[in-house]
This record gives C-alpha cells, sequence and structure tokens, in this order.
C-alpha cells in the first residue's frame, strides 16, 4: 500500500462511521483517498462531502430524495449515481480497493453483498450484514476472493488479538462491553427510562440506534452472531464480560491460558483506519493511551439474566439460519417503535424474543428468503406497538 494510493469507497458517508471514516482519510494523506461516497437521505452533507474529497462518484441510495436535489451543485468532476444497481456499478469498479460498509441497518446488506460479490476487501461496520445474512456472506467472500476487516471495535481487537497464534489453538474469544448507561439501575427504574436518558451514552458517541442497542444490550447480541460469523466460531466459543472503561475492545483466550487483548481509548478512528490499512499501519488521528497517569480497568462477569438480549444473542448464534435476520430486523423496529414512543424501553427486549420465538425456522435460506423473514419481524412489532400497550407486561 505505501507505494500506491488506495482507493476507498464509503457506503453510508454522512453517519458517525462514514464521517469518522473521511476523517481517518484526511489524516492519513494522499495514501487514502475517498474515490465515492454514498448517503441515503443525508444529500446536503453528501453534496458537501464532495466539495471538500472531490470523489469520482456520489451515490445518492433513496432515488426519491435524489429527486429533490440540486445535483448541479456538485463538483464538476463527481458523478452522480442512483440506487443499489449504483452501488453495485460503483464497487465492482477495477479502481476501487476497499469498500467500507457503514450503512445503517439490514438495507446496508445490499451494498456489502454487492462489494464482496466484486471480490474487494471489505471494511465492515454494518453488523447487519453477518448478523442476518452470515451463513451466506461468508461462503460468497471465500468463492470470490473478498476479504472482510472488521471495523466494530470488538471484532477488530479480536481480528487483532488472533495474530498472536495459531487459530487451532484459540480456546475461546470473549467481547467486551460497557453495559451501557443503566447497568446500576434497578428493573424498575428500567421501566420509565425516557429517550433522552437513553441516548446519553457514557464512552462512546455513536448514532442513536447503535446507543439504545448499547442501552439494551442487545448491540452486544448482534456482536457475538457477527463473532460467529466472522471468525468461523462455535457460540460456546464466545463470552460477554462487562467493561465501563471500553479501553480493552475485546480478548482471544488461547489453549494455554494465555489471553491476548488490543487495547487503546474509545475511538472507531483506530478500527477504521486498521481496516483501510491492513497489514500495514499509520500514525492515527485518534487520542491514545496516557501512561503518565494512572487509570483502572475494571471486570465483571455480565448478567444473563438482567439482559436477556445477550441470550437472544447466544441463540440466534448457535441457530444460524432465519434467527440472526429475524432478531435483528425485529429489534431496529422495536427501537424505532420506542424512539416514536409507541414501545417503553423494558419491552424492547421482550417483544424481540416473541418474534424470534414465533418465526417459522428456516435452516438455510436464500437471501430474498432472510429479506422476507426481516419484513414479517417488523410487522410482528408493528402489531405489538399499535396496539398501544405493548406486550401487556407492564406492572
Ligand atoms: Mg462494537
Amino acid at each position: 500500500m505505501s507505494d500506491r494510493t488506495t482507493n476507498v469507497v464509503i457506503l453510508g458517508s454522512t453517519g458517525s462511521i462514514g464521517r469518522s471514516t473521511l476523517d481517518v482519510i484526511e489524516h492519513v494523506g494522499p495514501r487514502l483517498r475517498a474515490v465515492g461516497l454514498s448517503a441515503h437521505r443525508s444529500l446536503a452533507r453528501l453534496v458537501e462531502q464532495a466539495w471538500k474529497h472531490r470523489p469520482r462518484w456520489a451515490i445518492a441510495t433513496d432515488e426519491a430524495a435524489a429527486g429533490d436535489l440540486d445535483w448541479g451543485l456538485l463538483p464538476p468532476e463527481t458523478q452522480v449515481v442512483l440506487g443499489d444497481e449504483g452501488v453495485a456499478e460503483v464497487v465492482a469498479d477495477a479502481d476501487v480497493d476497499v469498500v467500507v460498509a457503514a450503512m445503517v441497518g439490514s438495507a446496508g446488506i445490499r451494498g456489502t453483498w454487492a462489494a464482496v460479490e466484486a471480490g474487494k476487501r471489505v471494511a465492515l461496520a454494518n453488523k447487519e450484514s453477518l448478523v442476518m445474512a452470515g451463513p451466506l456472506v461468508m461462503p460468497l467472500a471465500r468463492d470470490r476472493g473478498a476479504t472482510i476487516l472488521p471495523v466494530d471495535s470488538e471484532h477488530s481487537a479480536v481480528f487483532q488479538a488472533l495474530a498472536a497464534g495459531r487459530r487451532e489453538d484459540v480456546k475461546r474469544i470473549v467481547l467486551t462491553a460497557s453495559g451501557g448507561p443503566f447497568r446500576q439501575l434497578s428493573l424498575d427504574e428500567l421501566e420509565h427510562v425516557t429517550v433522552e436518558q437513553a441516548l446519553a451514552h457514557p464512552t462512546w458517541d455513536m448514532g442513536p440506534k447503535i446507543t439504545i442497542d448499547s442501552a439494551t444490550m442487545m448491540n452486544k447480541a448482534l456482536e457475538i452472531i457477527e463473532a460467529r460469523w466472522l471468525f468461523d466460531l462455535t457460540a460456546e466459543q464466545i463470552d460477554v464480560v462487562i467493561h465501563p472503561q471500553s479501553v480493552v475492545h475485546s480478548f482471544v483466550e488461547f489453549r494455554d491460558g494465555s489471553v491476548v487483548a488490543q487495547m487503546s481509548p474509545p475511538d472507531m478512528r483506530l478500527p477504521i483506519q486498521f481496516a483501510l490499512t491492513w497489514p500495514e499501519r499509520y500514525d492515527s488521528p485518534a487520542e491514545r493511551l496516557d501512561w503518565s497517569a494512572a487509570f483502572s480497568l475494571e471486570f465483571e462477569p455480565a448478567d444473563y439474566d438482567r439482559f436477556d438480549a445477550l441470550r437472544l444473542g447466544m441463540e440466534a448464534a448457535r441457530s444460524g439460519g432465519t434467527t440472526g435476520a429475524v432478531l435483528s430486523a425485529a429489534n431496529e423496529a422495536a427501537v424505532a417503535a420506542f424512539l416514536l414512543g409507541e414501545l417503553r424501553f423494558s419491552e424492547i427486549v421482550p417483544s424481540c424474543r416473541r418474534v424470534v420465538e414465533h418465526h417459522t425456522f428456516d435452516a438455510s435460506p436464500t437471501l430474498d428468503e432472510l429479506f422476507a423473514a426481516d419484513c414479517w419481524a417488523r410487522e410482528q412489532i408493528g402489531k405489538i406497538g399499535a396496539r398501544g400497550s405493548g406486550l401487556g407486561i407492564r406492572g
């Protein structure tokens, strides 16, 4: 990579990960270049980013929103591309080296799929791509010679720690979880958590969906499933530990009891940069650990009784098939319903469990069948929310 520029396409460039990626590209300098940027609805911001980074392509994935914008506002060298077909066309271009899959939610899977199909290096931030379609995406990557590198901080840590030993000597991996803002609340207090409280996250600065997921621990559940597919592990080889400081980003335990961890202050720009420049490393704009001041790191076991989301994650990692898609879609809809005031915070996870337990399991679905399962799960959450009384589990 040192000799030539790595051309990067960022799918979801206006979101939190997308903006951090542009920050990294700016910092690393001419070795990295943003050649394609995509946004769904934040098109004014996309135009702004285009003027700063001068990409070859600006992709608008929501064609209706694209119709409302004056595309003459873009720099002259930037070409407008529309929809999922546009994404597929751009990521397959011979000049593209890395595709950052940073779109939010299950809609992001189409972009990941196109990049994997084109045999690219994929810096994967969209966890739904593996949570929903891991059993299809991983074999496709092997077939097409695509490399999937994790951007999720926990999976990046595991990926880095795995380099310390042989794959067959790995006993298990342990994902760290901050525990979310409500780790200390009583179950009664959890009943009354408001949208504003749920959106205030202590360590990471993230988008609303992932912040709520972090508070319910559903984010960790999705990461368990993601790790199961990405690293080809069994559910029994994956564990979770609470680590409120978010400095140790996860660890790998080897057969002999050695535990190898990756540490750094919580800053997504580090795992993003590593996925872009791997196997090389460059100076980073991310904050560094300061060993000149005293600090403590705490770990405590995860409480699976309190956070049923973790159990759901383990169950989905074990059963595979349609379960990951149903859980992920149900959660996305439940979080949206919570943000709209249609579900209580404490009803998000039980609603997801109910939908998962009522779904018709298919052990080897096609991509279309996964999307159908996804739609079905959202409808079920819609019915629960629309009743106005949620699950009827209020005390
Ligand atoms: Mg994470």
